[in-house]
């Protein structure tokens, strides 16, 4: 095997992120992926009937928007994006729905009597979004360039993730709204992790909004793979990496895998107090996925919703915080909560004329093997009376299926590590550059590692960064900028 300079196992967004930032730098980089396409997460596939285009794992993206890694690739000018005017919504019983526009005016406007308090909480973060991006999309443990949001954050998601969660709302809308974008989080409610996720997600809510890339998530990684390809680098498809012994020779290795195949892979060579620190990492618990090709738009109870690309179902917030603590006790709920995307709102392209398709998951115990079609369809029909009617087909994945189409979905964790307030403070470990193991040349480059789940290519970026300068000197990282010819 001839040497190269540096390889990447893993072409998820964020091996495909490192990869691209070598390859701009000018060293020869080689791609190990054990999948037979690129993407991990970012992939879109027919899963249903022929013509219908579904996401197979991230459909949505507010993070790709505000990642300072993305907008130095210049993502918009390379995939064009839809961008709904809801950001999302949260249907209820007995009830218009509440909405998260993308404008914080007109959501204040309509949240009724927690309008003034959505303001307070997200306005000053929306109006910084800057700052929320530099330190959501780094290490914790760096020295803030902006360390008056980084308390005005902390403060907030302190009282959104305890016991005074509930003070400031005055009716359900408030309070429901937020619930279901700090469910993202995959944590009980209340909690420290939850809230933080949540408090980032609905700032870019008002901020760049929730896109959705038009021809599906696929576009992301391919552009990634253009980019590196057009700078020399290769990838190699359906070679699941098991051991060093495998690559050719490279001052470098980045690791876009979980920390358990980084300790299979390179654990010996690794010192024993980091492996007992990897060994500590703990996973989360998982998704099940169900995705439907309809023959119309979701027959929503308040028409609003039928237009917010993404829509938070499981009702108030006491309801939705009951099923994310049956989850995190083991067992899977009877009224789940489920996050669904309505990509064919901004994307015709998706299914065929008048067709739709229909994203949707729900949390489920680790290692689940229960199939969740018929508990994510009835929650929906609850706020959508006659759903079923409009289903042509479904494809549903259980957890143990999505960790099978994923090796760093651990147990069917789609965030690769539980995101409690810990984990996403030392992940994978305690330590101001945590994509730097002390193995010389050895690096974590995935979702496992700071800052955490999410289609942003910040672990990529930050890990091929720090070995640039570490391994060869080079301080100053390469342009990623779209080239003009
Ligand atoms: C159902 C679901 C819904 C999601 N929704 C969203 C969303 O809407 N928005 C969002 O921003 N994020 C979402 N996410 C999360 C997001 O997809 C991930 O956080 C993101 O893809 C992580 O990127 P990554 O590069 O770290 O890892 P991955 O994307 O998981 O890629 C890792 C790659 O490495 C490969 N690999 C692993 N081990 C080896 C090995 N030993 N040898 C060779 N190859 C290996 C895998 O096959 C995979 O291709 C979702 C995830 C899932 C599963």
């Amino acid at each position: 095997m001839t040497a190269v300079d540096a390889v990447i196992i893993g072409a998820g967004p964020n091996g495909l992120a490192a990869a691209v930032t070598l390859a701009r730098a000018g060293l020869t980089v080689e791609v190990y992926e054990a999948a037979d396409t690129i993407g991990g997460g970012a992939r879109t596939a027919e899963l249903t009937l022929p013509g219908f285009a579904h996401d197979t794992c991230s459909a949505v993206h507010p993070m790709a928007f505000a990642s300072p890694f993305f907008q130095e690739f210049g993502l918009r000018e390379r995939v064009p994006f839809g961008l709904p005017e809801i950001s999302y919504a949260h249907p209820l019983d007995d009830r218009p729905a509440a909405l998260a526009y993308h404008d914080l005016d007109r959501t204040v406007g309509e949240l009724g009597a927690d309008g003034p308090a959505w303001r307070q909480l997200l306005g000053p973060l929306v109006r910084r979004v800057d700052a929320v991006s530099e330190f959501t999309g780094g290490s914790l443990l760096r020295f803030p360039r902006h360390p008056v949001e980084l308390v005005r954050f902390g403060l907030r998601a302190l009282e959104q993730g305890g016991p005074l969660w509930n003070a400031r709302w005055r009716g359900e809308e408030g309070r429901a709204l937020l619930t279901g974008v700090m469910a993202h989080g995959v944590q009980p409610l209340p909690s420290l992790g939850a809230a933080a996720a949540g408090l980032a997600l609905a700032v870019h809510g008002h901020a760049g909004g929730w896109p959705i890339p038009l021809g599906g998530t696929q576009a992301i990684p391919d552009a990634l793979a253009a980019d590196l390809r057009a700078h020399g680098g290769r990838i190699e498809l359906g070679h699941r990496i098991a051991s060093l012994a495998e690559l050719p020779p490279a001052r470098a290795v980045l690791f876009d895998t979980s920390t358990k195949d980084l300790l299979s892979i390179a654990g010996d060579r690794l010192p024993a107090a980091y492996r007992r620190r990897l060994e500590r990492f703990r996973y989360g618990n998982a998704v099940a996925k169900v995705d439907f090709a309809l023959s119309g738009p979701v027959p929503w109870r308040d028409p609003r919703v039928a237009s917010a690309g993404t829509v938070h179902v499981g009702g108030t917030r006491a309801e939705v915080a009951y099923a994310e603590r049956e989850v995190a006790a083991g067992r899977h709920s009877a009224r789940p909560f489920v996050l669904v995307s309505q990509p064919s709102i901004v994307d015709g392209s998706r299914a065929p004329q008048g067709a739709q398709t229909l994203w949707t998951y729900t949390h489920v115990p680790r290692g689940s093997n229960a199939d969740q079609t018929e508990a994510i369809a009835r929650q929906i029909e609850r706020f959508a009376p006659g759903f079923r009617d409009v289903v042509l087909a479904s494809s549903g994945r259980t957890a143990v299926e999505v960790a099978g189409y994923n090796a760093n979905y651990i147990e069917g964790d789609i965030a690769s590590g539980s995101g409690t307030f810990w984990q996403l403070l030392a992940r994978p470990t305690l330590s101001p550059t945590p994509w730097r193991t002390p193995a010389a040349g050895i690096y974590l480059a995935s979702a496992s590692s700071a800052p955490g789940p999410g289609v942003h290519g910040m672990a990529g970026w930050n890990a091929a960064r720090v070995a640039l300068a570490t391994e060869f000197g080079v301080s100053s990282p390469p342009s990623l900028a779209p080239e003009r010819i």
